[in-house]
């Protein structure tokens, strides 16, 4: 059995909760470039659609050129056989004259029509486009403030993250060598919650009971034991429960083959 100090269980217990700030800041670093993406992609997302509504217009304006041109073509033609009205020899010539003018008119008419909707097709499209050059402009500046709220962030959990590295390492060295190499190698058994609290005869790290004896011995607050189920390290929390946590000594180690799974009977 080798003893421990008090502090050394403390710093053990300090050194767990740092690593888990740890992890909360690294995952803070992990997300925030995925938050600058979103950003982007939705400034992208708008500036795409602006595209596509001024390809529509486009178009829009070459139908409206297009049957314009039409209309101009009809116009010659009825003037030319308004001119051929005079000239025409024959009833039935002057009267298919009349006609193909007629027709010429019914024509530039569903034309004119034809343009007038597409008229205001474009007239709507180019308030469209407008409005959302705008806005996307709006979204621009709001997401370049955003970026560089988000940078800010960024910086101060890198430092809140050295920080708390170097508070690591300082913990670290004063700890008990022996014990932090037990600690070390409880972790790689069970992940980072390597030492836990005992709680009414139960262990907070796997939730089965702990033999009475065992408990009984952790609530003199003079030791620190290996759960018998999940095999973390466990100790009475006196501070919270008995006013001042008293100094401690450790226990002998886990067995060779440790169970685990975490499961059994208590
Ligand atoms: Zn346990």
């Amino acid at each position: 059995m080798e003893s421990i100090k008090k502090e050394n269980l403390d710093i053990l217990v300090l050194i767990q909760s740092i690593e888990k700030n740890i992890q909360i800041v690294e995952t803070k670093l992990r997300d925030i470039p995925h938050k600058i993406e979103a950003l982007d992609k939705n400034l992208e997302n708008t500036r795409e659609s602006i595209t596509e509504m001024e390809s529509g217009l486009k178009n829009l304006q070459k139908k409206y050129r297009f049957i314009d041109e039409e209309v101009a073509i009809s116009r010659n033609r009825e003037i030319k056989n308004k001119e051929k009205l005079g000239s025409v020899k024959t009833n039935k010539e002057y009267q298919a004259v009349l006609k193909e003018i007629e027709d010429l008119k019914k024509k530039m008419s569903a034309l004119e029509d034809e343009m007038l909707v597409i008229l205001e097709q474009i007239e709507e499209g180019e308030v469209l486009i407008a409005e959302k050059t705008e806005e996307s402009e709006v979204l621009f500046q709001k997401i370049e403030q955003d970026k560089k709220v988000v940078a800010a962030e960024f910086k101060e959990e890198e430092k809140k993250l050295a920080d708390l590295k170097e508070k690591k390492e300082k913990a670290g060295k004063m700890v008990d060598p022996k014990l932090f190499e037990k600690y070390t190698w409880v972790q790689n058994l069970v992940g980072p919650m390597a030492i836990v609290t005992v709680k009414k005869a139960v262990c907070q790290g796997c939730h089965l009971n702990i033999p009475h004896q065992m408990y009984n011995e952790l609530q003199r607050c003079d030791s620190l034991r290996f759960c018998p189920h999940c095999q973390r390290m466990i100790y009475f929390d006196c501070g919270s429960e008995q006013g001042k946590r008293s100094p401690g000594f450790l226990d002998d180690g886990p067995e060779e083959s440790p169970n685990t799974t975490g499961q059994g009977a208590p």
